[in-house]
């Protein structure tokens, strides 16, 4: 899929995450279900790191082109160094090893670390990574261009910095669901596993599937490109996705969000 519908599905995830937690009894607090949204919304377009046209690689100027070319030279070197005899050969890394659970437990997990360890200037720069990509995923692709880049950046610095003193407020959730002391803010990496896992299943929909599941062989594959039967998949940016993937993801996360609230 491309950026706004990863970016839509991220965020319908979470608010789903919300109502569910909502009817276990363990609500979270509302700046928690919108930060974690807009996190998982920008969490969403992380995996595409490994390609070099898409939106998270162009988000942060040379900073995050730089970036992609590592990860897109690591990811082939692992995929050629962890695949089987059934598994094809390939000329790049793109919807390898980014696509694959363990990287959204990595860094879900190294979020999670530097939140608790970092203090605020870690919150800090992690909402401000997420918001840059959510304002790029959710509202500004078609303004995109390096006049545009400085203006979101602003964005993603003002309403980073806004979040984070509204989520220290005391009963505001920077303790929700870890509350031993200590573990404020460690509930950040989930919305980031969410976010890759998310963009995974949507992956996995398109022609090409996605391999999920690595380093689990299935046959003869390790990078096995898991997705529904051939007929129900569609090419990324089809019409399905835009008219009709897009607004299920609205529609979900608007159910998702009164349920969160305690409206239904
Ligand atoms: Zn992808």
């Amino acid at each position: 899929m491309m950026g706004p519908a990863h970016s839509l599905s991220g965020a319908a995830a979470w608010l789903g995450v919300g109502a569910a937690v909502a009817a276990a009894d363990r609500p979270m607090p509302w700046p928690v279900l919108v930060v974690g949204a807009l996190i998982c919304a920008g969490a969403a377009l992380a995996p595409d790191l490994d390609h070099k046209s898409a939106t998270i690689s162009r988000a942060f100027g040379p900073l995050s082109r730089g970036l992609c070319e590592v990860i897109d030279k690591l990811s082939y070197a692992v995929y050629k160094a962890t695949k089987m005899q059934g598994d094809p050969r390939r000329s790049g890394g793109h919807r390898t090893l980014t696509h694959t659970w363990v990287w959204a437990v990595a860094v879900g997990a190294g979020t999670s670390a530097l939140a608790m360890v970092g203090g605020r200037w870690a919150v800090l720069a992690i909402l401000f990574v997420h918001m840059v990509l959510a304002v790029e995923g959710l509202l500004w692709r078609a303004a995109r261009g390096s006049s545009s880049d400085i203006l979101v950046w602003l964005l993603g610095a003002t309403s980073a910095w806004i979040l984070a003193d509204i989520l220290n407020k005391p009963g505001h959730g920077s303790d929700w669901l870890f509350s031993a002391p200590g573990q404020e803010y460690l509930w950040l990496g989930l919305p980031v596993v969410l976010g890759a896992v998310v963009h995974d299943i949507g992956d996995a929909l398109t022609v090409s599937g996605c391999p999920i599941l690595w380093p689990i062989p299935i046959g003869r594959k390790r990078w096995y490109p898991l997705g529904p039967p051939k007929v129900m998949r569609f090419k990324a940016g089809s019409w399905v996705e835009l008219k009709v993937l897009m607004p299920v993801f609205l529609l979900l996360g608007g159910v998702g969000s009164l349920g969160a609230l305690g409206v239904i």
